[in-house]
């Protein structure tokens, strides 16, 4: 009766998560298969050369993020493919945009699904909190055994009682807390989305035309931050077609903001560019549908009124060919890992922005879960091992841990 639990990737790397746990015939569920974080997309042959692809498998996603499920076409059709409903449209909707749809089916559970059978397996799914929206923690169980993944998790978010609950009422005798270490040995902001919010309120008031922001339209708690600094300012909240979108294939079952009749302050502003990406995806119903309702905006009308503007650098240019270019009275806000601003590049939103004497401003906090969470957390579980995945700083960690078993890449660890 022994399970085997290999960390195909992660165990010295953030991204590109990959994790096996082996029954003793062989049946296997695989956790994530997750594009290295350094790796273009669309690159084939990336998946670990550990993981046999000869032999049936069973893949779970966490969730939604690129580093967690982007090679999913490069498994074997039979695999059975399975993550939360809500993840499986936004990765849908990720690889449609990028020209590179799923074609394979995805077998989802809900926040309130329960425990799944599968195979000799009891895998629970529990919604948790993250910068991704239907995120998951998996505990699975089975011959004799318990093991709890993360998955990226924070207790920070607009869901961190979900982490709070766990943590006060943790699961049972795991045995394996498979755990991630994102912000391991960083000093990386880690304040509430609450907080953030205070601080857009901050600047929304002493900002007397626009706030533009660059945020990812999929960090769906980041999305609600604006919205609820915007309605506290009396502004209005304008995101694009493709933030419109995200937001509607997850809104069900939540009080999400949504374009509509509820959400007078939400906007969907329509852009040549929006239109000339919804018309290659064959939904041009999509766009003529967002265009002819009252939460229709445009440059033109956004112009003069101040607002909370979603901006992307593919954008600038159509911004400032209509009246919507920077001004001394505008403020920018990157609102997104600083990793991925290049404050030099002169056509970067940020620059440009500097360039007309807007205000410029970072407002961030991390997806992830800082050092002292992650050892509350832990501790809580009181598993009878953890294994350190997704993360760079495990080998000094610097903080309390239940017993710590480290393992290689593709190292096969048999659970006697
Ligand atoms: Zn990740
Ligand atoms: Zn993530």
């Amino acid at each position: 009766m022994t399970l085997t639990l290999t960390v195909h990737r992660g165990t010295r790397t953030i991204g590109g998560s990959c994790i096996e746990i082996a029954g003793p015939d062989g049946e296997r569920l695989i956790l994530d298969a997750g594009l290295p974080l350094d790796a273009p997309r669309g690159m084939s042959g990336l998946l670990p050369e550990s993981l046999d692809l000869t032999r049936p498998a069973t893949l779970l996603i966490s969730h939604a993020h690129l580093d967690h499920w982007g090679l999913l076409q490069e498994l074997p059709a039979n695999w059975t493919v399975w993550s939360g409903a809500k993840t499986a449209e936004l990765i849908r909707l990720s690889a449609e945009i990028t020209d590179s749809p799923i074609t394979r089916r995805i077998q989802t559970w809900h926040s309130r699904s329960g425990s799944l059978s599968i195979g000799g397996f009891t895998v629970t799914p529990t919604l948790t909190d993250h910068s991704a929206p239907d995120a998951y923690m998996l505990r699975i169980e089975g011959f004799g055994r318990r093991i709890l993944y993360t998955g990226d998790f924070r207790v920070h978010g607009r869901k961190s009682t979900l982490v709070e609950k766990m943590i006060a009422e943790p699961p049972k005798a795991v045995d394996v807390l498979l755990m991630e270490g994102t912000n391991l040995g960083t000093d990386k902001p880690v304040v509430t989305e609450k907080a953030l919010e205070d601080e857009f309120v901050a600047l929304a008031k002493e900002t007397r035309r626009h706030v533009f922001v660059s945020w990812s339209a999929q960090n769906v708690d980041r999305t609600v931050t604006l919205f609820r600094a915007a309605r506290r300012t009396g502004r209005n909240l304008v995101v694009d077609l493709y933030g419109a979108d995200v937001l509607r294939r997850i809104v069900d079952g939540t009080d999400l903001p949504v374009p509509g009749p509820d959400f007078p302050d939400l906007r969907v502003l329509i852009t040549p560019s929006g239109k000339r990406l919804y018309t290659r995806l064959g939904r041009e119903d999509y766009v003529t549908e967002m265009a002819t309702k009252p939460f229709s905006t445009s440059r033109k009308r956004l112009a003069g009124e101040p607002a909370i503007i979603m901006l992307r650098d593919s954008m600038l240019k159509e911004f400032e060919a209509d009246a919507l270019g920077f001004t001394p009275e505008d403020a920018y806000v990157f609102s997104s890992w600083s990793g991925y601003l290049d404050p030099g590049d002169p056509t970067s939103g940020w620059a440009r922005a500097r360039a007309a004497g807007a205000k410029t401003v970072k407002l961030h906090t991390s997806g992830h879960a800082g050092p002292k969470d992650l050892s509350r957390f832990a501790s809580a579980i009181a598993p009878k091992a953890l294994v350190p995945v997704h993360g760079l700083g495990w080998d000094d960690p610097g903080i309390a841990l239940p017993p710590v078993r480290r393992l290689a890449d593709g190292e096969v660890w048999a659970l006697t």
